[in-house]
Formats: C-alpha cells, structure tokens, sequence
C-alpha cells in the first residue's frame, strides 16, 4: 500500500512473537478469549469516559456498547469487532509493537522453561495469541480523536499503519481480522465458536454476537407448474369477467386464498446471534452461586486458565450507610510482578463498579498494598457515577469500603487457616479431621502462606490497626516445629510455665540458626524460640512488639529471661572481679558491659547485643544493602 508506513517490533516482542508462531502448544483456542478481553477492555474504557461526557458514544448503533463476531469462509477469515474507545495511529504502534511491558520479558523467560501459553493474559500480551491460529493480522481502528488506521503484520519482524481509505468506515472502535492458517480453519465453524465464547466468556460485561446462520422457513410458491396452471385460470377469468361481475370475482378469490398456492422450505439466513447472557455473578445472593460458577469467575477475572483453584473466596454485601457488593479471591499462586516495585507501583487486583460500570482497576484506595495480591471486585451504589476519578478518589465512602474490604479479606485468610486440618492445634480433633471437604483443604494454608506470607508480613510492618490479626496469620518454623510451620497461637499453647516472653532469633538460615550458641541453653532447658530466616523478618519484629500480652525476645539480644535459677546471685557474686576485669579490658570494643549468663550450656561466651541495637543479623542485612 502506497501510504503505509513500516514499523520493526521492539526485540522482546519479536521473540514473544517467535514463540508464538512456532508454539506446539495445542490450545490454541485462547486466542479469542484475549481479543474479547481486550474488546470488552476497549468498551470499558469508552463507558467510562461517556460517564462525564455524553457526546462521546455517538448515537445509533455506534451508542452500543457490543462485540460482534463474523465469519468468512471463502477468505478464511475471524473478525472480531468492538465499538470500544478505539486506538489513534499512535496507539496502534505504540500499544501493538513498539513498547514493550514488563510482562513481556517475563512471559518469554516464562515459556522458555516451563510456561504455560494459556497465562498469556496475565502477562498483559494476550494480543499477540492471535498468531497461534493466523499468519495475517488486520487491526482496523477508530479512536474519536484520529482517522481510521490500519495496522498489519504477518509477523514477520515488523508492522506497517497505513491511513484507512479502502475499508468501510467504523464509526469508533476496533476491528480485527485474522487470516487464518491452514490448520486453524477449524475456527470457521460457527458452532465451535459458539462454545469457545460461551465457554470462556461467561463472565463479559457486554452482549457478545456472532453473525449466524439459521435455517428460517420460507414461504416459496407452492408447486410451480400447478401454480402457474392456476394463475392462468384466475387471469383468464378476471380477464374475461367485466366490471358487473365483480362481486363474484370477490367471492371466488376469497375462496382461492384457502387453498394453498405457496410452500414451505427450509433455507439459510444470518443474523446477530447474541451468545452470552450478560450477568453480574456480584449481584447474585451468595447461596445461589455455584462453586464452579465462582471458579469461572475467577478464572475470567485473573485470566488465570490454569487448572488452579483459587484458594480462598469471599462474596459478601455490605448495607448500611456504604453499600457495596463485594467478591474477594486468593489466588493460587502470587503474580509474577507482585512484589515488583512494591512500594513504587499501585497495582491492584481489584475492579471498581459504580452501579455495574466498571471505573477502574488501578484504584489504590480499596486495599493497602499488602493485599494487593488479592483478586475480585467491588461495585458500590453509594459512590457517584457522573464523576471524575480524581473526584471518586476522595470521596468519604472509600475509606468504610476499604475498612470493611480489609476486615473480609483478613477474616477470609483466617477461615482457610481454619478449614485445614494441617493446621489444627489439636491433632485428635475428629471434627476437623473428618469434614467432608477436609481433604480438599489439606494443605492449603501452607500452600497460601508459600506463596504470600511475605504480603502478611509487610501488612504487619504496615497496619497498626490490624496488626494482632494479621500477626495471627504468621506462620514460622521453630526449634520444636520439626520442619513444619507453626503459629503464635500454637507457640504459646507450647509455653513452658513461667516462660513470660516469646523467644525468637533472626538469622541467614535455619541450618546456620540451629548452630548459635544463643539457642544452647534454651534448648537444653527445654524452650522453644522461633527461627526467623527472612530478611523482612528482621523488620517485621521491630513492628511486632506483642502478641496476646506476651512480648518478644530476640534471643541474640540483651534482656532474655529464663526461669530464675538460686545459684544466679551466688554466681554473679563470685564472678564479680573477672567480670569486671573483663569490661575493662574489652572497653575499647564498643562493649557495654559483661555478665554472667544462664543462656548457654557449652559455649564459654557470647556476645549479645543491647536491647536497642540492631542484632547481628540486622547488621548483616544493612551491610548486603549497602554494598
Ligand atoms: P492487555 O490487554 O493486557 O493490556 P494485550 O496484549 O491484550 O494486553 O493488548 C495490548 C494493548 O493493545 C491493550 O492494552 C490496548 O491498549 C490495546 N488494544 C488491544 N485490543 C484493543 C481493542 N480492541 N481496542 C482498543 N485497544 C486495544
Ligand atoms: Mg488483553
């Protein structure tokens, strides 16, 4: 085409695209769950828009908010069509090519070990599936603000735009044509379409159509030289007939039109065939949701189409002066970026309605970054839809939503605690052991803290309001635990009497742990100290100063106390004058003061720091961090 002009691919794109191409993978079905994602996407964006300004929707059909998918047999082509917000030139190779996000790399390091193709979608480049069923894309786009453009590629390292003057104009939005390969004709068939779309699109918030044959009836002229044989008679009558006659021409017509003159045959038509019922599972009571209808859910929420479950659910629908409907999910597995710029990203998983429009899903106002990791959605009626987001970002019901949102998420995270046998404290308890779904929960906290117990953790160093209960949810190893996590529930049903404070250490490994002489004497007189081997550990203790009126010794540190022995005094009196020789002769080595201890069994001494200093292991994680 004279007017296109050519674009190369960014590097990761090419390779993603690479992969694609020559993928064995054999489902290959996802590609059009993508593009209904991004369709469905396009008109979210568009609703949003036209919630402050009108005008912005057109009028007609272009005012409907739909996806429609046609078929061309003779050409082998798919287009799937969106009056979505549409892309500029700009977007189409800015969007379509030229940037690549940060799930790119991800996904191409991803499938070159293990990666499953269907995740695609949560590595927002869902897009480029499209290439596992054609080796000719189209994108044909209008944005309200730009002409309509082309994009196109046989994926061959680069992409040309090219100004729209031959195809017949959209109005706004975006459509795209898949040329498909030859062993991708399968997808012609309108009845496999049918089931893709119903089968992964359940859960899409506008009506999606397919341009569908269907046999009608029509009415043909009965028999045709019987019909012609009767035509004649009649015209040969009412020729013959004059004007008097005419009321017994009348009679003999209406006597005509009782007899059959035309048949019924079957014949092939199209038509828009709406395929989805459009539904908000959040809407629904909570007793009348399916498990499987939550999972599915799930699934097109977190474009998760692994076999995964989610771990934990939460549906649930708050009255009072803030009403919102809210469904929560842990996901099976953490994503890849969840703890990607942590503090810099305001990432969330969670979708925003105002009375079913979608708003938003970067509103970080719902949750504190720590229960980023969750999935759902919230839809208030409370909040005001003709606004903009800069106005709902402040708007007073936020801060009960998100109380109340914090409080379901917490107590949901307990519950799967709960619910596991593993976790149970008292292991005879039949009850626990024999539920119905036991099984189907064996495990699963283990598996939740895995893959988010640091999202616990840096909940604990962040949320003073709920620091108790998330402190309830820390798991941990111990010098007791035997390889197996613990909580500080079960820690303290274990305390020895007159243990008043909880023991822990901080340190590079348990095995480098097991092996400190601070452990010596505690071990030996029989108490458990809890082994803390993560760096956020370190930080999560100077947050976590009690727990349940019990507080915290670090066992490395100044102030530990164990059972009061009698010889102490004796001890302390007898050693007086080499204690004292001893800090004497340390003065010069930022030593407070030496003591005689009861902490150890078979090491001679140890050095312990002072109550307000930073533990060695501390030191250690300052000095890695610096250097
Ligand atoms: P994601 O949807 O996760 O952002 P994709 O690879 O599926 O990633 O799509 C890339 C981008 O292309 C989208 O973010 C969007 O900006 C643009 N895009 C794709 N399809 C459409 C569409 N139908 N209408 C408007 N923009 C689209
Ligand atoms: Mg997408």
């Amino acid at each position: 085409r004279s007017n296109a002009e050519k674009f190369e691919f960014q590097a990761e794109v090419s390779r993603l695209m690479d992969i694609i191409i020559n993928s064995l993978y054999s489902n290959k079905d996802i590609f059009l769950r993508e593009l209904i994602s991004n369709a469905s996407d396009a008109l979210d964006k568009i609703r949003f828009l036209s919630l402050t300004d009108k005008e912005i929707l057109g009028e007609g059909d272009n005012a409907k908010l739909e996806i429609q998918i046609k078929l061309d047999k003779e050409k082998k082509i798919i287009s799937i069509r969106d009056r979505g917000i549409g892309m500029t030139k700009e977007d189409l190779i800015k969007n379509l090519g030229t940037i690549a996000k940060s799930g790119t790399s991800a996904f191409v390091e991803k499938m070159q070990t293990s990666g499953d193709l269907n995740l695609i979608g949560q590595f927002g480049v869902g897009f480029y599936s499209v290439y596992l069923v054609a080796d000719y894309v189209e994108v044909i786009s209008k944005h309200n603000d730009d002409k309509q453009h082309v994009w196109e590629s046989k994926a061959d390292g680069a992409f040309a735009i090219s100004e729209d003057t031959w195809n017949e104009p959209l109005d706004r939005g975006t459509e795209i044509r898949l040329h498909l390969r030859d062993e991708a004709q399968e997808y012609l068939d309108e009845y496999k379409l049918k089931e893709l779309v119903k089968k992964y699109s359940e859960f899409i918030n506008f009506p999606i159509y397919l341009w569908a044959s269907k046999e009608v009836d029509e009415e043909v002229p009965a028999d045709e030289e019987e019909s012609s044989d009767e035509s004649s008679d009649e015209e040969d009558t009412s020729d013959s007939k004059s004007d008097e006659e005419g009321e017994e021409e009348d009679a003999e017509k209406e006597k005509d039109e009782k007899k059959p003159k035309t048949k019924t045959v079957k014949k092939t038509a199209y038509e828009w065939e709406l395929l989805n019922d459009v539904k908000a599972i959040w809407l629904r009571n909570p007793k009348e949701v399916t498990e499987e209808e939550y999972t599915k859910f799930y699934r097109s929420l977190a474009k998760d189409f692994s076999d995964e479950k989610p771990l934990a659910r939460s549906h649930f629908i708050a009255e009072g002066d803030v009403e919102f409907k809210a469904v929560l999910f842990v996901p099976p597995k953490a994503p890849h970026d969840l703890y990607e710029s942590y503090y810099n990203s305001n990432k969330s998983n969670l979708k925003l309605y105002v009375r079913r429009v979608f708003i938003s899903d970067e509103f970080d106002e719902l949750l504190p970054k720590y229960l980023n990791f969750l999935m759902g959605i919230v839809d208030s009626d409370t909040l005001p839809l003709n606004v903009s987001r800069e106005m709902l970002q402040q708007h007073s019901s936020l801060k009960t939503i998100k109380k109340k949102l914090i409080r379901k998420a917490l107590d949901m995270i307990r519950k799967l605690a709960d619910e596991d046998p593993d976790e149970s404290n008292d292991k005879d308890n039949k009850d626990v052991e024999e539920s119905s779904d036991s099984n189907e929960k064996k495990g699963q906290y283990a598996k939740f803290w895995n893959e988010f117990g640091k999202s616990i953790k840096l909940g604990i160093i962040e949320d003073a309001t709920n620091r108790n209960r998330l402190a309830k949810l820390l798991r941990f190893e111990t010098t007791k635990s035997d390889g197996k996590l613990t909580s500080l529930d079960q820690y303290i049903s274990r305390m020895k009497s007159g243990q008043k404070d909880i023991f822990y250490i901080t340190g590079a490994s348990k095995e480098q742990l097991e092996k400190s002489p601070f452990l010596e004497g505690l071990i030996k007189k029989n108490y458990e100290v809890i082994l803390f081997t993560d760096p956020v550990d370190e930080y999560l203790m100077q947050y976590l100063m009690d727990y349940e009126d019990k507080k915290f010794q670090n066992v490395s540190k100044e102030g530990l106390k164990i059972g009061k022995d009698s010889k102490d005094k004796e001890l302390k009196e007898s050693f007086k004058e080499l204690t004292k020789w001893w800090k004497g002769a340390l003065a010069s080595e930022n030593i407070d003061d030496v003591k005689i201890s009861n902490r150890l069994a078979d090491t001679p001494c140890v050095v312990v720091t002072s109550k307000y200093s930073w533990s060695a292991n501390m030191e250690r994680i300052m000095q890695s961090q610096t250097l």
